[in-house]
Formats: C-alpha cells, sequence, structure tokens
C-alpha cells in the first residue's frame, strides 16, 4: 500500500487540489437533551469522519499541538503510538523559523516532520496579534471581577499594531519588523501544506470595548473575503500539491448577537469549515459553539481553537465541536502536572519519591506500561529531556482518550452519562483544567 505521505489523496502532477479528496461525513448527531432546556433541546453534537488528503479523522477527535512542527520532547511515531489521528502546527512560528519556503522544498509539512497523517495550521493571526498586548490568557478565561491590568501583562513591550490591511509586528525572535495580512498568511499556509489552514482574523480580548469587537468583527469579515480569493488563485497556480481545505473564523467575542453576525458571514462565503476562535467566557462557551452551528451548513467541520479544560471540551462536542486543539497537556506536563480521571495532580509532591507504581492506574500509554511517578518525578527534577517525553506522552495520551471515549459514548447512545461520571470523577477533588 502506498502511503499517503508520499501520495496524499486528490494530488496530481500538472493539476490542482482536487477539492473533494476533503469532505465530512456525519456518523451520529446526537440526541435532544431530555431536559428540552435552552434551544428547545436541540443539540448539534455529533460523530464523523473529516477526509482529508494526508487521511481521515474520526470525530470529535483531540488535536495535539506541534507548534514548530515538533511535539516538544515527544517523536511523531510516539505521538501515533499514543493515539494520535492528526497534528496542528503555527504558521507564525514557522515563518519565523524555518521559513515556510524550507517546509514547500521538503514537500509540505507533513513530509517535512515524518508525520503520516492530516495536519493542521492556524493562520499566525493569534501569535501575531497576542504580541500587541503581551496576553496573559485569551480563551475561555474567567472574567469576574477581572481588570484589564489582569490580561494585559504589566510593562509588556507593545509589539504589534493592526490596521485596515493587516498587522505589522515586531519579531520576538530577532526583532526586525514583518506584516502580515489575509494575502501573507494564505501565501505562508499554502507553502507549509497542512491538510487545514485557517483564514487570518483579528484576534481582540473580553477587555476591548463593544464598539471595537463591531469593527473587529467587519474587518476580520473583510479579510475573510480577501483569503478566500487569495486561497482560490494559490490552489489554481500551484499545481501538483493536494488540495488545502479553509476554515472561516468567527470571532465576536462574548456578544451572542455579534457571535450570530459573524457566523452568518463566515457561512455565507465558500470555507470548507469554520475556526470558533477568539475570547469566549467560559460560562458560555458550549452556547457560543451552538449559535455558530446555528448559522453554518451541517457538512462544514467545526474547529474549536485553543480549548482549555475538560469541562469545555464536553461543553463544545455537545454543541457541536469536532475537532479541538489544545496546548495544556504538553505545557502542563512539562511543569509536572499530570492529567487523570481523578483530576489532575502534580507528581513532584513529596510524596511520590518512593512511589513505583504508574503516574495514573489503568492508563494504557507508553509511560504508564513502563515507567515509574518516582522515576519520572526524579527526571523532572534533574530537568533531565526524558521527563519532558514521558509526561507529555501521558498527557497527550489522556487526552487523545477522552475525544475517543467521548466518540464512542455518542455513537453508543450514552453521551449524557458519560459526561456526568466523567466530569463528577475528574472535578471531585477541586481540580483544575
Ligand atoms: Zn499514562
Amino acid at each position: 500500500m502506498t502511503s499517503l505521505l508520499e501520495h496524499p489523496r486528490g494530488a496530481e502532477p500538472g493539476k490542482p487540489g482536487d477539492r473533494s479528496a476533503f469532505s465530512f461525513e456525519t456518523i451520529t448527531r446526537l440526541p435532544d437533551a431530555a431536559d428540552g432546556k435552552g434551544r428547545g433541546g436541540a443539540r448539534y453534537g455529533r460523530t464523523g469522519i473529516l477526509h482529508t488528503p494526508h487521511g481521515d479523522i474520526r470525530t470529535p477527535a483531540f488535536v495535539p499541538v506541534a507548534t514548530q512542527a515538533a511535539m516538544k520532547a515527544v517523536l511523531p511515531e510516539s505521538m501515533r503510538q499514543a493515539g494520535a489521528q492528526c497534528l496542528l502546527s503555527n504558521a507564525f512560528h514557522l515563518f519565523e523559523r524555518p521559513g515556510e519556503d524550507v517546509l514547500d522544498a521538503a514537500g509540505g509539512l507533513a513530509k517535512f516532520m515524518n508525520w503520516d497523517g492530516p495536519t493542521f495550521t492556524d493562520s499566525g493571526g493569534f501569535q501575531v496579534l497576542s504580541l500587541g498586548a503581551g496576553f496573559k490568557k485569551t480563551l475561555a478565561m474567567d472574567v469576574t471581577g477581572m481588570k484589564s491590568d489582569d490580561v494585559i501583562a504589566k510593562g509588556k513591550e507593545r509589539l504589534a499594531f493592526v490596521d485596515e490591511d493587516g498587522v505589522t509586528f515586531k519579531s520576538p525572535l530577532n526583532g526586525s519588523m514583518h506584516r502580515f495580512s489575509a494575502e501573507i498568511s494564505m501565501c505562508i499556509q499554502h507553502k507549509i501544506g497542512a491538510d487545514i489552514m485557517f483564514a487570518f482574523d483579528e484576534l481582540t480580548t473580553l477587555m476591548n470595548t463593544r464598539s471595537y469587537q463591531e469593527d473587529s468583527v467587519e474587518r476580520t469579515f473583510r479579510w475573510a473575503k480577501r483569503c478566500v480569493a487569495e486561497h482560490e488563485r494559490l490552489t489554481a497556480e500551484r499545481l501538483g500539491k493536494p488540495y488545502q481545505a479553509l476554515y472561516g473564523v468567527v470571532q465576536g467575542a462574548n456578544y451572542e448577537d455579534l457571535r450570530r453576525h459573524a457566523a452568518e458571514q463566515i457561512a455565507s462565503l465558500d470555507f470548507d469549515g469554520v475556526g470558533i476562535g477568539g475570547a469566549i467566557e467560559k460560562r458560555i462557551i458550549g452556547d457560543t459553539c451552538a449559535w455558530i452551528c446555528d448559522a453554518m451548513p451541517e457538512s462544514r467541520p467545526r474547529h474549536v481553537l485553543g480549548i482549555a479544560a475538560v469541562d469545555d471540551i464536553f461543553a463544545c462536542v455537545e454543541n457541536g465541536g469536532d475537532t479541538f486543539d489544545c496546548v495544556a497537556p504538553a505545557r502542563c506536563g512539562r511543569n509536572g502536572a499530570i492529567f487523570t480521571r481523578d483530576g489532575r495532580y502534580n507528581v513532584k509532591r513529596a510524596e511520590f519519591k518512593f512511589d513505583f507504581g504508574p503516574l495514573e492506574e489503568g492508563c494504557d500509554c507508553y509511560t504508564c506500561t513502563h515507567y515509574s511517578r518516582a522515576y519520572v518525578d526524579h527526571l523532572l527534577r534533574a530537568r533531565e529531556f526524558d521527563g519532558f517525553t514521558l509526561a507529555t506522552i501521558h498527557n497527550e495520551r489522556f487526552f487523545i482518550r477522552l475525544l475517543d471515549d467521548i466518540r464512542a459514548s455518542i455513537d453508543g447512545g450514552y453521551f449524557d452519562e458519560f459526561k456526568r461520571e466523567t466530569l463528577e470523577r475528574f472535578y471531585r477533588n477541586g481540580s483544575k483544567g
């Protein structure tokens, strides 16, 4: 059998990528909620198969984040062994280093990092605009009692400036000035060559004023139209490459009317899917997904950008999310925070020094089947790279399996019970995440 890494679907010499190589197929729809609350109990949750030129993704699916075309300290082969179906990299970081031309010459992101499966890139908008204020935290935040000082890091130099055409920013890597726009982002993402890309959008925080949010949604729509046009031009021009799907991103912060308006705008354009992005207050994260799904054709897959916690994942799946990326498992793992079905704990606590059991009893990951808490604790304290490797493998496996289990619960007709039991158990001890 020929590998999709060497011969992606729908790529033929001398021809533009075949768009039919990308599609979404619904398998099971989540039945209406028994309590009939909210939208008469109607729910958008579903399982399905996302077909891409580099393979299929069973959804709902967790998308591990390989920021710089690498999972820090973990090889793609190990991610495959941990059950990962796809990976997401960062267009902004790859543009900075090694540069999109290197990935293009290598035959695209998947081939460059030896990942025989589907890949995503985000547009770079989030990273570029994060330079603007040095956000401490932007997604799914609890803003109760917060002031703008709590969100915008103190003393941080402003590195990005938005205008009608795009964003000018200073590289945090070498201080040089760069510019991102809809066309530049599309050109970079085409050269990086992921199966799924995102339109360039403006990210706002919940601290921006209502009138700024309104202007920003309109600006994002104008950028979205330019992204679609540039994407069509590049698809027609870059012959012999597999088709790359483009998702439009819905912004609008925590305003229902703005989210609905933005969703209608994005739905009116010829995108392959939708990204649910921007700052969302945790308490309305599920509602936000549902407002957006109200406007979207069912055939368009929905990606929730930068999800933060286990309860957020359930809320988003229930309300229509298909794929979810999250940096938390790797980032937390490197600090010793371990996710388990009974909540999160830190393996560097003194009590684990002589604990020769696994990170999580019953876990099927490579770490838990071969190594002990005492060893992982030792490696992390000694700042040995293997500690990052072992902790990351376990945490990524936790989220991959969580989404696999959620998918099985929707197909098997027991989602509500599974959700209740999982959340009760995970948060019983006041666990974060
Ligand atoms: Zn494990």
